[in-house]
């Protein structure tokens, strides 16, 4: 059995204060978070370690980004690790954001990949198709591409590796891939997954995102390939993370 997810990705959102608020209201209701539930936040960089020297258990902050280099003369990157340095486990890498409006490619998000398994930490390694490219009926095409920067590991790398399924068009649309496309695409996504690493990826989080939110979370994540969410919106209210969170249980 896998333990299912539940991150909040916060985006470019909330001052330092606004930020700790929320945080501390869902770290109140920590105790009602489901056992089988790994919830995770991602605020801004610049809080990280503000976070988590809050030291609260049962919620890991992560990141929403990392450079694809080392070190060096890149003015405003952050490197991973930089994010090791002050405790950070888990980077969001390949967010729809990045890839449209900051020009990612996939040769950039498989060095990011690298960089983060190199350093013992996580990837969540998000790929989604537009919504021209399924209307196109290419949206499988487009995931299997996406997914080459996770097919040249080294197994006992890619095992760290989780996966967020997130289609664009339902990105803070309130448009949301009914559970029968998200299964579709999430066992497309395994099966691909399971033809180069086999059965270790039987234990690989595959998770959803697009408009998730308390009313459709429980149906979405009943599916037997979906493990979880990756939650824009819905994350930045403590209320509606918490009953996302309680419905992956
Ligand atoms: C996201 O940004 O990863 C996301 C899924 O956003 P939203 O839940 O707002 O659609």
């Amino acid at each position: 059995m896998r333990n299912k997810i539940v991150a909040g990705n916060w985006k470019m959102n909330g001052t330092l204060y606004e930020s700790l608020d929320l945080f501390s209201a869902i770290a109140k209701r920590k105790n009602e978070f489901p056992d089988n539930v790994e919830v995770m936040v991602s605020p801004s960089f610049l809080y990280l370690k503000t976070f988590i020297d809050q030291g609260v258990d049962h919620i890991v902050v992560t990141a929403q980004n990392c450079a694809d280099k080392e070190s060096g003369a890149y003015t405003g990157e952050v490197s991973v690790n930089m994010l090791k340095s002050v405790g950070i486990k888990h980077v969001i890498v390949g967010h729809s954001e990045r890839r449209l409006i900051y020009g990612e490619t996939i040769k950039d998000i498989s060095e990011k990949i690298v960089l983060v398994l190199q350093n013992d930490m996580i990837p969540i390694f998000c790929i989604g198709e537009e919504l021209n490219d399924r209307q196109k009926g290419s949206h499988f095409k487009v995931i299997e591409e996406q997914l080459n920067s996770v097919l040249n590991l080294a197994p006992e790398l890619f095992e760290k590796v989780i996966v967020a399924y997130e289609p664009v068009w339902a990105i803070g649309t309130g448009e949301t891939a009914t559970p029968e496309q998200a299964q579709e695409m999430h066992g497309f996504i395994r099966q691909k997954l399971s033809a180069v690493y086999g059965k270790l990826v039987q234990t690989t989080r595959i998770l959803y995102g697009g408009s998730v939110k308390p009313g459709n979370a429980v149906e979405i994540f009943s599916k037997p390939d979906v493990d979880g969410g990756l939650v824009g919106g819905a994350s930045m209210n403590a209320d509606d993370f918490l009953a996302i969170i309680k419905s992956a249980g």
